[in-house]
């Protein structure tokens, strides 16, 4: 941390849009320093006491923060928080801290953090993706216990003043769904890239984002100004007055736009020249149904359900019936892409023992996991077959590579009908199946899996990572994670083409499909059907209002000509400047 006053600019990936200026709070997960070692023999009793009423505290703390989670962004997010409260209401955990005050007069504060010392050193030597989670859970109750218990202040995301810029090396996404929207203005995170489960949270939550700032987090003071440019990737740290001025000044022109746009929010997304485009919403957390509905989406083009899972328990099918028809019926008469969970990756459960793996992303992930525990699996189906019944619910497929892995699901859901029909359950016997195209392989030959899925998806996140060689949540290689690169644009193609000529719908569901930038790109490939975050949707549908579909295939044909992604986003940023005059005001 720093005490200087001095103006720093540090480039980023930006995630998020948007402009934030705020006062910081550098979000620090270093457990607090233990100066009060032992206790008097005769005082052991009261430490013993005072360690019971500070965990009491810390579990109030945390059930309350669950509650307001549970009601700003809903249930699947909420339960995140389960899994911190087993880990401070362990049993073992609170008799072995005990007994270490009890019998070596330790101060219940060192007693606690050699407890969890130990704890954390078994988890990390296990070195899997899920415990990694695991681990920074506890890191992150060891701060919220140690900081009470040595008479600390609690740095906690959920309780920060207004006009707040977080920023810290990395969150997770139980961090994450803990900032206040309306108080918290922008987030910088040292870590990361910008397809990483926060960055996607951070786009969820609509605040100005930007990762993989190296040490930034590290370079401010508690309080000092900071300007979070989302849409070039910059971070300011105490700027000038001047410059200060200026960023205001560009705020005030975005928030003049989101009004402007909020009120043609209803106008209907098509091009000049009569061609109508599909919009429909990617939806994470809660809220953003309502955004979507406010903002006109033709439907849910991807649910994700990983955050069902992201918790001690699993979800039993009643609980999953119960969200995913709550979900299907409010959006009724539009459809409902509801995708079965992607674990594995960066996206870590509680409840899947996932085994020590070099490379998460090429592992035991996503369908591969559902194939391998088809009870887990089944559940899930069976209960997104019953939703089905009250309304259009549709089954999507993360991370399909081969045609072996698709037939052996679809032998799962006739299993799942069957068991449905025996205990006399009412069921969707025709619900929809298609799969996420994010492996190249599946791009590769979508002729062949056209015969047999209902619709496709472009998962471009994954596809820019698998085609590209490139870790999408790794800050390092992050330079050359680009799903502007023209190898990615000629798989969308493929996929695009394909589709048109098997009648498969061909929809795109990865964040590439909430880039104004590639509006006009993602048309003239051939998608008519774009899935995006929803509060993206004005700003999109605003470039497609603008277009000629025919002008954006000739555009799209130039691109796939081009050498590298840097061309190609020039290009674009030259084409789109054209016929959009405010596109190029929007960044000055
Ligand atoms: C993708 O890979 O593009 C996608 C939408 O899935 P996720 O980001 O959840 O992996
Ligand atoms: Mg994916």
């Amino acid at each position: 941390m720093t005490t200087t006053s001095e103006h720093r600019v540090f480039d980023g990936i930006c995630v998020s849009p948007g402009i934030g200026i705020g006062r910081a709070f550098a979000y620090d997960k270093q457990a607090p320093v233990i100066t009060r070692q032992r206790v008097a023999q005769h005082l052991v009793g009261e430490e013993i006491e005072r360690f019971r009423n500070i965990l009491h505290q810390a579990g109030d703390e945390i059930r309350r923060i669950r509650r307001w989670v549970a009601s700003e962004q809903g249930e699947e997010l909420a339960q995140i928080f389960d899994a911190q409260l087993a880990m401070l209401e362990d049993p073992s955990i609170i008799k072995r801290t005990e007994t270490l005050i009890l019998e070596k007069h330790y101060s219940a504060e060192r007693a606690y953090a050699e407890e969890l010392e130990k704890v954390k050193e078994a988890f990390g030597s296990i070195e899997n993706e899920y415990l990694r989670a695991r681990v920074s859970d506890i890191a992150d109750i060891e701060n919220q216990v140690l900081m009470r218990l040595a008479g600390g202040e609690v740095k906690a995301l959920d309780s920060l003043r207004a006009n707040t810029i977080v920023l810290a090396h990395d969150l997770l996404p139980s961090e994450m769904v803990r900032l206040e929207r309306r108080r918290i203005k922008g987030v910088v995170l040292d870590a990361g890239g910008a397809a990483s489960h926060a960055a996607i949270i951070a786009r969820s939550l609509q605040l100005p984002t930007v990762v993989g700032t190296r040490d930034c987090s590290q370079q401010v003071a508690d309080g000092d100004l900071v300007v979070v440019d989302g849409n070039e990737g910059q971070v300011h740290l105490r700027p000038d007055t001047l410059g200060e001025r200026r960023y205001r000044a560009r705020r005030q022109r975005q928030l003049r736009r989101e009004r402007d746009l909020e009120r043609r929010r209803n106008l209907p997304a098509v091009t000049q020249d009569g061609q109508e485009i599909a919009l429909m919403a990617n939806v994470d957390v809660q809220t953003e149904v309502q955004m979507a509905l406010d903002n006109g989406a033709s439907g849910v083009g991807m649910y994700r359900t990983e955050f069902l899972y992201l918790n001690y328990r699993l979800p039993s099918e009643e609980e999953q019936f119960k969200v995913y028809s709550a979900l299907v019926e409010s959006l009724v008469p539009h459809p409902v892409v509801i995708r079965t969970m992607d674990l594995g990756g960066d996206k870590l459960s509680h409840v899947l023992e996932v085994p020590p793996e070099a490379n998460p992303f090429l592992g035991w992930r996503g369908i591969r996991i559902c194939l391998d525990t088809p009870e887990l699996f089944k559940t899930q189906l069976r209960a997104l077959l019953r939703a089905g019944t009250h309304g259009e619910a549709q089954i999507l497929l993360p991370m399909i590579s081969s045609l072996n892995e698709l037939r052996r699901v679809r032998v799962l859901v006739e299993e799942a009908k069957d068991e449905l029909r025996a205990a006399g359950r009412p069921f969707a016997e025709h619900c929809k199946l298609g799969i996420m195209v994010e492996v190249p392989s599946v791009a590769l030959m979508a002729d062949h899996f056209a015969d047999e899925v209902d619709f496709f998806s472009l998962g471009t996140n994954d596809l820019t990572q698998y085609a590209l060689a490139v870790d999408r949540g790794m800050s390092k290689v992050a330079w050359l994670y680009d799903p502007f690169h023209p190898a990615v644009l000629r798989l969308i193609k493929m996929v695009a083409d394909s589709g048109r000529r098997t009648n498969t719908p061909v929809s795109i569901c990865g964040e590439m499909a909430g880039d104004p930038l590639a509006t006009t790109l993602l048309l003239g490939l051939g998608l008519d059907c774009l899935s995006l975050s929803p509060g993206l949707i004005p700003e999109v549908k605003e470039v497609i209002r603008a277009i000629h579909a025919e002008k954006a295939r000739q555009v799209a044909d130039e691109c796939l000509a081009m050498d590298t992604g840097a061309e190609v986003r020039q290009h674009l940023e030259d084409v789109v400047g054209e016929y959009m005059p405010f596109w190029r005001q929007r960044h000055n």
